[in-house]
């Protein structure tokens, strides 16, 4: 065990010492009061203790300047107090006498405050007190069985002080330990809340009852409530009541609830929420459960206005398309007229001409494949383009997919293997072929010669999916949600290096989201992708 560190402080504490002194006081009062009752003859001693005690009373008065004064002045509270009991003890009945046991007092008082040096040489003094009286006053008052009682006294005042330093030392240890951890948990609080109250997102914080526990002032102003406003009410009802076409949202069917009920995640885009004063605003939010241990105790949910993203977005895919419309028409009367040229229309052309004839109408016809391709991203991915759904053989278009980009296959020198899953969905067979044709064309374009193409598929009850697995250079995690959106391409330079408008895997999501769909990537990089898609066999309308 070691030496109760902090010793010095405690002792310097005014406080503690006066809280003491009166303590003493009275418990050696007590015993003071009762000695001119045990001896008939007034003595000395008892008024040589009551000076002492004089002395230690001045010790609690408010003036003295304790944390100014060394530490051996403090130590006349505990010594002081022996050399009362020894005066009290000796006017009493010598050994007899009953105020040989309040030398517990000055023990525990070091215990408690002192060190452990302190505390021995206290002890010492201890043992003085019973022994010098038998080598200076011997019998009859202090007859030599009185060394057993020394014994005793040194023996149990040793082992009360000692126990009792240490317990102290240990509860002190945890009391320090837990206001630590209070104080950086009180820091920690503060930061995060910081940190909350100064995001621009929204933030709320809900119990297990959906109740909120916490909104930051952003999320409050954006819901055009108070933040004390909002704690304690149930969000769902408050400001997630109904979809953007004012009809109900059931509690149940919130993503927040399914977060609370089975801490799943989500995030959406295509939803609003419900201001104060009745208005919407169309909303991004993210939810996610709070989670203690196994136990799920409330979700978190961060949101935002996305009004000016969506203004933007549908000005830019307005302009894009008016662009590509009126591209489109003097395109096509170019294309018309270059192909009549290479015809002999105008009778035979010179070789050289007819070669730059060539690189004209297939860059052409590339200009017309990235209009169309614009164009169709903009009507599929808003809805614009219905899906002909009919019965058809999942297997037959996974083969006309072969079919269509055999050449491109050997062009590249990739082995494409098909495997055709027979199974029939009710879909738009041209989408889902243009799906197919986009995801293989991408995994031959990106595949380094030799290397296989596989397409397979696999069906259970109520869905099918088909997986085009590349051995080309991956994609890095960060860029695998990113590469579906428009015009986006990796950054890394073999892939820049391959032609593309960057549209092709937005169509496709486009298509299998409007067959009710998903589609994703998995990959390591260096080890290719694998990208798939599922969709209902129902096509994703309610059979
Ligand atoms: P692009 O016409 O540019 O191919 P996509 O939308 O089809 O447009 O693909 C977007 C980007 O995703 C590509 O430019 C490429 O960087 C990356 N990508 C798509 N498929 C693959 C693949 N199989 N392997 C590696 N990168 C791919």
């Amino acid at each position: 065990m070691s030496a109760p560190g902090p010793a010095r402080t405690v002792w310097n504490d005014e406080k503690v010492l006066r809280r003491f002194a009166p303590f003493a006081a009275a418990m050696i009062t007590l015993g003071f009061a009762t000695v001119p009752l045990s001896n008939a003859e007034p003595r000395l001693e008892p008024l040589i203790a009551a000076g002492v005690l004089a002395l230690l009373l001045f010790c609690s008065v408010p003036f003295v300047p304790w944390a100014r004064l060394p530490r051996w002045v403090a130590l006349l509270v505990p010594f002081g107090g022996l050399l009362i009991i020894a005066l009290l003890r000796h006017a009493d009945y010598g050994a007899a006498s009953g105020f040989g046991i309040l030398v517990l007092m000055p023990v525990l008082w070091l215990a408690l405050y002192g060190t452990r040096a302190e505390l021995i040489a206290l002890l010492v003094a201890i043992a003085l007190m019973f022994v010098v009286p038998i080598l200076v006053f011997g019998s009859p008052d202090y007859p030599p069985t009185e060394w057993r009682r020394a014994i005793l006294f040194v023996a149990l005042s040793g082992f009360v002080g000692l126990l009792t330093q240490g317990l102290v030392a240990t509860v002190r240890a945890r009391a320090r330990e837990a206001e630590e951890r209070a104080r950086l948990e009180r820091r920690r609080e503060a930061y995060m809340r910081a940190v909350m109250d100064s995001a621009a997102e929204g933030i709320a914080a809900l119990d297990t009852d959906g109740l909120a526990t916490f909104v930051n002032p952003s999320g409050a102003e954006m819901l055009g409530y108070s933040v004390d406003d909002l704690v304690g009410r149930p969000m769902h009802a408050t400001i997630h009541h109904s979809h953007p076409d004012g009809s109900p949202y059931p509690v149940e069917d919130c993503p927040v609830h399914a977060s609370l009920e089975h801490g799943s995640e989500s995030r959406r885009s295509d939803e609003v929420f419900w201001r104060q004063d009745g208005s919407s605003f169309p909303v991004e939010y993210r939810s996610k459960p709070i989670e203690s241990g196994e136990e799920i105790v409330g979700a978190v949910m961060t949101f935002s206005d996305i009004s000016e993203r969506l203004e933007v977005q549908r000005a830019k895919d307005e302009f894009v398309s008016l662009v590509s419309h009126e591209l489109r028409t003097p395109l096509t009367s170019i294309r018309g007229s270059l192909g009549l040229m290479e015809g002999g229309v105008l009778g035979e052309l010179p070789d050289e001409v007819l070669r730059m004839l060539g690189i004209a109408i297939s860059n052409t016809d590339r200009l017309v494949r990235l209009i169309n391709d614009t164009l169709d991203a903009e009507r599929i991915e808003s809805g614009k383009t219905a899906m002909e759904r009919r019965e058809c053989e999942l297997g037959e278009l996974m083969k006309q997919t072969g079919d269509l980009l055999a050449a491109n296959a050997r062009e590249a020198g990739v082995q494409l293997e098909i495997e055709p899953l027979a199974t029939t969905i009710y879909a738009d067979p041209d989408r889902i072929i243009q799906t197919l044709v986009n995801l293989v064309g991408n995994a031959i374009k990106f595949s380094p010669d030799g290397a296989p193409v596989t397409v397979s598929g696999e069906a259970d009850d109520g869905l099918v999916r088909v997986t085009v697995r590349d051995r080309g250079p991956g994609i890095p995690p960060d860029q695998r949600e990113r590469i579906f959106d428009r015009f986006s391409q990796l950054d890394s330079s073999d892939t820049r290096q391959q032609p593309g408008s960057g549209l092709g895997l937005a169509i496709a999501r486009g298509i299998v989201e409007q067959h009710g769909g998903r589609i994703w990537v998995e990959s390591k990089p260096g080890d290719g992708s694998t990208f798939a898609f599922e969709i209902p066999r129902s096509g994703g309308e309610a059979s």
